[in-house]
């Protein structure tokens, strides 16, 4: 499993949109920030469609997400990747991890996983409680397998939060193999990263809370770490408007609609780079090529 950069002075970036609906504000300034913190290094910005999770997962969308970055001028290099072909790389990858002992077969289900748990707080995830970790109980058949964190710290440089340390096992062993036979987007967003290359992942602030896993699977592998980059998520609790750019974009449901270049005028502005006044009107390829020399890590995802 090799990398296919060796010039480790590049920077190779990605944007990885799941085809299980059209792009939306959050993804917009994902897809956005990720391409000008890969293009003012003089890097290379990669598209990988992350279609792990079969049954959600359209073609509709796809070439829904394809054309639309297109429309916003967004030009990937090179060829697009998608999960569903590097079934054999996860596989080696988790062959390499049985091979180290670090994971283990487990037999719980969802709901006495739930059950096991004292007051899970709405919308959090519910830690593993560790019931397979010495051995599948007598009468068990193996469902996923969990990756063991007992123990294990890990810290990585956020560019925009700074240091971040984790113990891992507050959130629990990971199932980095589901149930169904696919494996997890955990262990899958390590091996593709890694294969490709990518050496910068700038996200939303939704995927933080799993950066430490992949981290750790990034170590146990024996690669490299990409350096991180989590951005500010879209929010509007009330449902209204998040600035005065924001005419173009409706907050609402998320979905992008109205004039690209105005919409792109809005997620620059909510990456923190005001567009001058005298590139109101300015088309796509006119904002992202002044965009490109105005964004300064410090700057740019500086909110
Ligand atoms: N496919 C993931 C998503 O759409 C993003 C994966 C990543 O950036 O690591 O939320």
């Amino acid at each position: 499993m090799e990398r296919f950069c060796t010039d480790p002075a590049q920077v190779i970036g990605r944007f990885a949109p799941s085809p299980t609906g059209p792009l939306h504000t959050g993804s917009l300034v994902a897809a956005v920030g990720s391409w000008l913190m890969a293009k003012r290094a003089g890097g290379q910005w990669l598209l990988r469609i992350d279609d792990l999770d079969g049954p959600r997962c359209r073609q509709e969308f796809e070439d829904d997400i394809l054309r639309t970055l297109e429309r916003f001028g967004l030009c990937w290099d090179g060829a697009i990747t998608r999960q569903r072909d590097n079934s054999a790389a996860y596989a080696g990858a988790f062959e390499r991890l049985r091979e180290l002992g670090a994971v283990y077969p487990c037999g719980c289900s969802r709901a006495e996983i739930a059950r096991s748990a004292s007051a899970p707080h709405p919308g959090e995830e519910i830690p593993y409680p560790g019931s397979c970790r010495s051995g599948l109980p007598a009468g068990r058949e193996p469902r996923a397998w969990r990756l063991r964190t007992a123990g294990v710290e890990v810290a990585f440089d956020d560019l925009r939060h700074g240091r971040i340390t984790t113990e891992l096992e507050r959130s629990g062993d990971f199932v980095v193999k589901r149930a169904e036979g696919f494996f997890a987007y955990q262990l899958a967003v390590v091996v593709d990263d890694h294969l490709s290359g990518v050496n910068q992942v700038v996200r939303g602030d939704d995927l933080l809370d799993s950066t430490p896993r992949q981290v750790w699977l990034h170590q146990l592998l024996g690669w490299p770490l990409p350096a991180y980059c989590h951005l500010p998520l879209v929010t509007a609790p009330d449902g209204g408007k998040l600035s005065k750019r924001d005419a173009a974009v409706s907050l609402a449901d998320g979905r992008l609609t109205g004039k690209e270049s105005e919409l792109l005028g809005w997620a620059l502005d909510f990456l923190g780079l005001a567009v001058p006044d005298a590139l109101r009107g300015a088309d796509c390829a006119e904002l992202l090529n002044w965009a490109r020399e105005a964004c300064y890590p410090s700057k740019c995802i500086g909110r």
